[in-house]
């Protein structure tokens, strides 16, 4: 069998057919070379206006990387013609299997995108014998087509989230759409001020922004003010798990200070190894952290006093009516701010202040995915943190609308991978 019925069998051109091919040694690698030929008596097309026109002349030959098999790289031999355009002059031609200037064919490309959905980056690089800015290239190919294909229609609740990201020491603003049936990276942008998100709403538009019903943030005051000022019609919902996360880091402190003081007034030390006791849910807590927090629960410790207010408020995203909630929202607030410990009563103080918006919750909670931002910031974190080699914005923005946009794709004959 000849390689050229495989390749016809996976990639067939209507106007190009496979010439000889021809296994060679390259620094030490198996090299199969395909010559591509164009067909007796058809024309070339314009790169600029696809339109068939006069040939020109022809370039030198050029290697295009296929798909590899068996370990073996392949690439197509192939002498572009050049093309004498009516309207556009002597233009390069237009070529199936390759866009503008890349070495990579397109299929070549999908398949190194397809492949770093799964694994990251160097490994797919290091799985194909291929470069990791070969993998970099493909996969900012990929997004830019998803990116232009994808659709913006019913977009009707996004989720404003800002993330760390560069080890930690800068932000990043997200906007994912949270709708019921569809949830995905929209936009990011650096930064988390109150510019970077009107940045996204120029970008999404006025008519899109008008149909937007609810938007879900932080307490984060700049896109509190933004979200006010853009989309007064949405329903504005602080986020549940960000209030349990602000409610743990306020733990965290408490703890802290409370274990050093215990330390230098020479007390056991009890609240030792007792972090994620504290943070976790009851239910998620292993049988030795169980032991633990039962122990620490019998000591009058200001940490306890926060934690069982932290765990207290849990009741509260049950209630059924937004009137008993809102009744147990004062009450609670009430006795937090009697309780003398500073950074849970600071949250008190904010929850009051955002009490329309915390009460908003109620009103989305069956309508949109609430929880998805939380699940989507999860995932984004495994991409930052896998992405070591992620020096730059642009790398860390196409690895993000790679796995978390929902990207489409175009379909293809023969699937690769
Ligand atoms: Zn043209």
């Amino acid at each position: 069998m000849h390689v050229k019925t495989i390749l016809n069998r996976v990639e067939k051109f209507k106007s190009f057919v496979y010439g000889k091919a021809e296994l060679l040694e390259e620094n030490g690698r198996p090299l199969l070379l395909v010559e591509v030929l164009p067909r007796r008596n058809g024309k070339p097309l314009c790169s600029r206006c696809e339109r068939a026109s006069p040939g020109y002349d022809t370039l030198a030959a050029r290697r295009f990387e296929f798909v590899p098999v068996w370990g073996i790289a392949v690439f197509f031999l192939y002498s572009m013609r050049r093309v004498n355009c009516a309207l556009c002059g002597i233009v390069v031609e237009k070529v199936p299997w390759a866009e503008g200037k890349h070495r990579l064919c397109t299929s070549y490309m999908w398949f190194l995108a397809r492949w770093a959905k799964r694994l990251c980056w160097t490994d797919v690089a290091e799985a194909f014998q291929t470069s990791w800015e070969q993998v970099f290239r493909a996969v900012g190919y990929a997004v830019q087509w998803g990116l232009v294909h994808r659709s913006l229609k019913d977009v009707s609740a996004i989720g404003v989230d800002e993330v760390l990201w560069h080890r930690g020491h800068k932000y990043l603003t997200v906007v994912y759409q949270i709708d019921q049936g569809c949830k995905r990276l929209l936009w990011l942008a650096r930064d988390r001020t109150e510019e970077t998100l009107r940045g996204f709403f120029v970008w999404f538009g006025e008519a899109r922004t008008r149909a937007l019903r609810f938007v879900c943030s932080d307490m984060w005051k700049p896109y509190l003010e933004v979200v006010a000022e853009k989309a007064p019609e949405a329903l504005h919902v602080l986020d549940r798990f960000h209030i349990v996360a602000t409610m743990n880091r306020a733990i965290d402190e408490v703890r802290a200070k409370e274990a050093r003081g215990l330390v230098a007034k020479g007390y056991q030390p009890v609240l030792k190894h007792s972090r994620w006791c504290l943070l976790k849910r009851p239910e998620n807590l292993t049988d030795k952290q169980d032991v633990k927090l039962a122990d620490l629960l019998r000591y009058n410790l200001k940490t306890v006093r926060a934690y069982l207010l932290k765990e207290d408020f849990q009741f509260f995203w049950n209630y059924v009516s937004p009137h008993w909630a809102g009744w147990f929202l004062d009450r609670w607030c009430k006795k937090v701010m009697r309780s003398r410990i500073a950074p849970m009563k600071k949250i008190a103080l904010s929850l009051r202040n955002h009490r329309e918006l915390i009460m908003n919750w109620f009103r989305a909670r069956n309508l949109v995915s609430l929880g998805a931002v939380e699940g989507l910031n999860n995932k984004l974190k495994v991409v930052t943190r896998k992405s070591y080699g992620f020096r730059t914005f642009e790398a860390t923005e196409i690895a993000l609308y790679h796995t978390l946009g929902a990207l489409p794709q175009p379909e293809f004959a023969h699937r690769f991978c």
